[in-house]
């Protein structure tokens, strides 16, 4: 049974590209550039509660390190650096082989780097830390929106919950939609690019990992703005467009998280700019809705102005 130490060796420890000094001292160290600002985000993932026991190994390395690089996207900073706190119940060396190659293989697609962490036994749990730099000032902040702006969405939303309720057994996917769902839900790629490319353009962004409707909501507490959401408006995948279970898919699209897409406001005059940074990067971006003065609160209107009811609020773990 290999020792913690031959775990991190075996596993974790690749060469330092960019820190001074990588794993194998007490702390990393690493430089930040002097006209850049560190923007700095921790997730954890724990098994029961995050994740199914039986999640595929790799798919798990690789959401791990995507939930945390979505977070930077949606500062719209750029991913640098990150740390690896890992609890496991046994020394599962398959396990560990295919964490580490699905975590490494995203990391290596963002040019981010592994420099440290901390491994014990116990219950399976996996923390991750991210480190990101952006020009100070430029940060995609939560509290950056104001009245009379446009609402906009990267992609579409619903997919990864659908494919949860799949696997749940509370809906019955056609192969194809399956197939995609859970690619969704379980290898979410974070939209580094984009965020990157939105500073100075939005004016406040987050990533979609509640709800749509949950997650706009902290918008307008932070913006201290009320936000519309015009329900014709909000891209349905094919997924979600043809299931079968219409109440399911509509709640999986205005409240169902885990997809890792971009909401962000932003002023009128930038509409162009954000269509044109759309083909730009082949990325869908669609004006779903406007802020305006008023209560923070989301309300979601049909196509006749009429509200809608939205579905439950953001996941919470502490709610009831
Ligand atoms: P300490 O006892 O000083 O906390 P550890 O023995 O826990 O040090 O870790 C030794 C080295 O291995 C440290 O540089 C630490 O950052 C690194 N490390 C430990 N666990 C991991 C892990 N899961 N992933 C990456 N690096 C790790
Ligand atoms: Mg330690």
């Amino acid at each position: 049974m290999p020792t913690e130490f031959e775990i991190i060796a075996r596993y974790f420890t690749r060469p330092a590209r960019t820190a001074v000094l990588g794993i194998g001292d007490d702390a990393a160290i690493v430089r930040v550039p002097a006209e850049l600002a560190l923007a700095i985000t921790t997730d954890l993932l724990v098994e029961g509660t995050h994740f199914l026991a039986d999640t595929d190994a790799a798919r798990l390395g690789h959401k791990a390190l995507a939930v945390n690089l979505s977070d930077l996207a949606a500062m719209g900073a750029d991913p640098r650096w990150f740390t690896l706190a890992l609890s496991l119940p046994s020394d599962d060396e398959a396990w560990l082989a295919a964490f580490a190659r699905g975590m490494f293989a995203l990391a290596d697609r963002f040019g981010v780097e592994l420099v440290g962490g901390d491994t014990t036994r116990g219950p399976r749990t996996i923390s991750i830390t991210a480190y990101g730099t952006l020009p100070p000032g430029l940060a995609l902040r939560r509290d950056g929106a104001a009245g009379g702006e446009d609402v906009w969405l990267s992609g579409s939303t619903g997919d990864a919950a659908l494919g949860l309720a799949h696997l749940q057994g509370r809906v019955r996917l056609p192969d194809a939609a399956a197939r995609h769902c859970l690619a969704r839900l379980e290898t979410p790629l974070p939209l580094v690019a984009l965020g990157r490319r939105l500073r100075g353009v939005a004016s406040s962004a987050i990533d979609v990992s509640d709800g749509l409707v949950a997650d706009l909501g902290h918008v307008a507490e932070r913006s201290a703005i009320a936000v519309e959401i015009w329900l014709g408006q909000v891209p349905r995948s094919k997924a979600v467009a043809e299931c079968s279970d219409a109440a399911l898919a509509r709640a999986c699209l205005l409240g169902g998280g885990d997809d890792y897409e971009l909401a962000f406001t932003a002023p009128v005059s930038r509409r162009a700019a954000i269509l044109a940074l759309a083909a730009e990067i082949g990325l869908p971006l669609a004006r779903i809705g406007r802020t305006l003065a008023g209560n923070p609160a989301v309300t979601v209107i049909d196509e006749a102005g009429t509200p809608v009811p939205v579905p439950r609020a953001g996941f919470d773990h502490f709610g009831a």
